[in-house]
């Protein structure tokens, strides 16, 4: 480098007809007497090279280190224009030799994932594992051993551990299995569908903004981590006697086979299935609960797109085929709904005839009087309105009564009260209305009978145990489950034992204050949903004291506990609740691995385990969001939320970012959002005629 400097420097001191020789000669002198001049500028003219001339560092690399001791500024080259070329050239030449060194390094990495030789080696399976015995009270196959019980050193040892199932590999199942330890149980999901879905992301992936591949991970995938083991199949019924889980799956030959899967845990985390609300004709709407939802979604906007541009299809044809009708204000509704105009009025209006931009509606249907009405009533008032901006039609205080092919018929309160029947045409209608419970959990509660009285949900007890299973074996998490909050009958029984136990009538029971305030520690022990309703005791206590005697008599105590009670609305269907779920129970069942040495010690082997080692669950709500359009709000709970514009967006999707479930999943996210802004969503490329096939998970 040094030298190709001197060398250009050296074509400046042409015009000054002095050969290299002279120029040195002239030159070496001045360095070991004087450098410079007495004006301290650099000598020049005949012969006269100064101590800064370039020169002087081809000559000796001795004299170089003397020029730089000089502490003068170093020469600059009197070109911008070459300056700028050369460096220009020099990060260009260093980007191409980092560029290189990365491809050659991913060919290396590349060959390295290829297998030369064949892994088959010598195996030990279990006999049972090959052909179960049979047994149980429909004398099924009875799954005792699994294939891969002998794989590695730590499945062998999980072998003999107590055996913990797990029904559904949702968000629920998938946090329970990530936070458990491995080394003290043997571990099973068992699940339709082999892979988590990222449901947050999903309305996003119906219009292609994310691919699906993107949302989704296998369990095998997450199992690996914790030596669990996988199979892939349904829960079709327990028992709860003999502690076997009856599964069935599709075989081979196309016949449904069933068998038994042992347990001494089993925890049920199988989600639910979308609320009919007993509404006619649903067999003409899409739901969007799954993976092939919402490619099914994906392909009818498309489809319906594309009739509308064909020259035989008529006028009214055209604005029902446009016109997209969304069944539910909730979050989804509304998060679909947003994507949706995202899709239509940012990428296909592009690529479609523009008479179908005028013609496109599309209407979101809520039976309540605002959308988004779980959230702050700031933030639904902020999702109405930009939706009016945007042309979305909300249509409040509106029950579906009927769908049609071709048609939505529904009610609606006008301002006065009055009910009025209307009728709106659509070529496309998604329903999205609330959860409700699949058939598998009805086949549960009915064998429960009167333990359980939901209809949309089994119940639990606080430390998520389901009623009326025996202590410590079944628990259920996530949408499929409630905490029942029986507050005041369950205190109401807990002070009539203490009464009777003191010898007292419960209904002569008199508490003072500092009795109330032990009787509040109690409840708040046993139901902690409850503590936000017992901070101020003796607000509560003057309150009940209805007839100001200082005391609080069983009559005003039960009151009190209902008020209460009333006020513990149930836990959100969300994944926040279920993730928590599965949290909470992994750390118990680890707790209490940990602790069964010293129990078996001291002979407690039933009883209330549970209570004996870990707290009752607690649900913390961190907030809520949603997306409704090149904006976003967020709920944080008693009455704080934040609404905005696009900064909101890239907050809404890096908090999604930093929830998934993988390295790899988040790869793929940002290379979606990447792709859309470069390329467009992929609904565009689909449309445009690119391979549809490439969402195939
Ligand atoms: C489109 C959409 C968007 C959403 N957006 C959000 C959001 O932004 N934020 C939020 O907090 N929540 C959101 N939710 C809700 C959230 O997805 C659910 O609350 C959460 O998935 C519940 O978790 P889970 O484990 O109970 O059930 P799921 O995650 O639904 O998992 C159920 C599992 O059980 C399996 N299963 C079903 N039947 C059986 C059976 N008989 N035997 C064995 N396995 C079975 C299923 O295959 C699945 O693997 C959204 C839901 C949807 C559909």
């Amino acid at each position: 480098m040094l030298s190709t400097r001197a060398a250009r420097q050296a074509g400046r001191y042409r015009g000054t007809n002095l050969t290299t020789r002279q120029l040195s000669r002239t030159q070496i002198q001045p360095l070991f007497t004087k450098s410079t001049s007495r004006s301290g500028r650099t000598p020049r003219g005949n012969g006269a090279v100064g101590t800064g001339s370039p020169w002087r560092r081809i000559l000796s690399p001795r004299l170089v280190l003397a020029r730089q001791l000089s502490g003068k500024p170093l020469p600059q080259r009197t070109s911008r224009f070459l300056n700028f070329g050369y460096r220009a050239a020099a990060v260009f030449g260093t980007s191409m030799l980092v560029l290189g060194a990365g491809v050659v390094g991913f060919f290396l990495y590349d060959a390295s994932t290829y297998r030369q030789h064949s892994s088959q080696v010598d195996l030990d399976v279990s006999a049972l594992a090959l052909s179960p015995r049979r047994g149980g009270p429909k004398n099924l196959p009875i799954l005792e051993s699994f294939l891969d019980d002998d794989d590695s050193e730590e499945m062998r040892r999980q072998k003999e551990k107590p055996r913990i199932v797990v029904l559904g590999g949702g968000w629920g199942g998938v946090a329970l299995m990530k936070e458990l330890q491995p080394e003290n149980y043997h571990v099973t999901i068992i699940s339709p569908t082999n892979y988590f879905l990222f449901t947050p992301m999903l309305p996003s992936a119906t219009v292609g903004t994310l691919g699906l591949r993107a949302l989704v991970e296998p369990i095998r995938r997450i199992i690996h981590g914790v030596g669990g083991h996988f199979l892939r199949a349904r829960a079709e019924d327990v028992d709860f006697s003999s502690r076997l889980i009856e599964v069935s799956q599709i075989d081979c030959h196309g016949q449904e086979q069933r068998f038994y899967v042992p347990y001494d845990k089993l925890v049920i985390a199988v989600g639910s299935v979308t609320n009919p609300h007993g509404v006619k004709g649903l067999q003409h709407c899409h739901f969007l609960k799954d993976i092939n939802d919402a490619r099914e979604i994906r392909n009818s906007i498309i489809a319906n797109l594309e009739l509308a541009c064909l020259p035989t299809t008529t006028d009214d044809d055209r604005k029902r085929l446009l016109s997209f009708v969304v069944c539910g204000g909730g979050p989804t509704g509304v998060e679909f709904a947003a994507e949706l105009f995202d899709l239509l009025n940012e990428d296909l209006t592009e690529l479609f005839p523009r008479l179908l931009r005028n013609e496109i509606s599309v209407h979101l249907i809520q039976s309540r009087d605002h959308i988004l009405n779980t959230y702050d009533e700031s933030l639904s008032e902020y999702a109405e309105n930009r939706f009016a901006r945007d042309q979305v039609e909300v249509l409040t205080n509106s029950r579906v009564s009927e769908v049609r092919e071709d048609s939505i018929v529904f009610t609606q309160k006008d301002g006065n009260g009055n009910i009025v029947s209307k009728e709106l045409p659509m070529g496309f209608c998604l329903w999205s209305t609330g959860v409700s419970q699949n058939e598998f959990c009805k086949r549960i509660a009915k064998k429960l009978g009167s333990a359980q009285n939901n209809r949309h949900a089994l119940e639990t007890d606080t430390h998520l145990r389901v009623n009326g299973t025996p202590l410590g074996d079944v628990y259920a998490i996530g949408d499929c489950a409630t905490v029942q909050n029986n507050v005041a009958d369950h205190i109401v029984t807990f002070l009539r034992s203490l009464a009777w136990k003191h010898g007292s009538d419960p209904e002569n029971l008199q508490l003072r204050f500092e009795d109330w305030r032990r009787v509040a520690e109690q409840v708040k022990k046993r139901f902690p949903q409850a503590v936000g309703h017992l901070k101020r005791l003796d607000k509560l206590f003057a309150e009940y004291d209805r007839d100001q005697s200082g005391t609080l008599d069983f009559g005003e105590l039960r009151e009190l506990l209902k008020q209460i009670d009333n006020k513990l609305t149930s836990l959100p269907a969300t994944a926040q609740r279920a993730h928590q779920q599965g949290q909470y129970l992994a750390n118990k069942f680890n707790k209490l691995a940990r602790a069964t040495p010293g129990l078996q010690a001291n002979d407690i082997v039933d009883g209330d385990l549970d209570a004996a080692v870990y707290r009752a669950f607690e649900y913390k709500h961190l907030g809520s969001l949603a997306y409704i359009g090149n904006s976003a709000v967020f709920d944080l709970g008693q009455g704080r939320g934040v609404a905005g514009g696009l900064w909101a967006v890239y907050a809404w999707r890096s908090i999604y970012f930093a929830q998934s479930v993988s390295f790899r999943t988040r790869m793929l996210m940002a290379m979606d959002w990447a792709k859309r802004g470069l390329f467009g969503r992929a609904s565009k490329s689909i449309s445009a005629g690119c391979d549809p096939d490439l969402e195939q998970v």
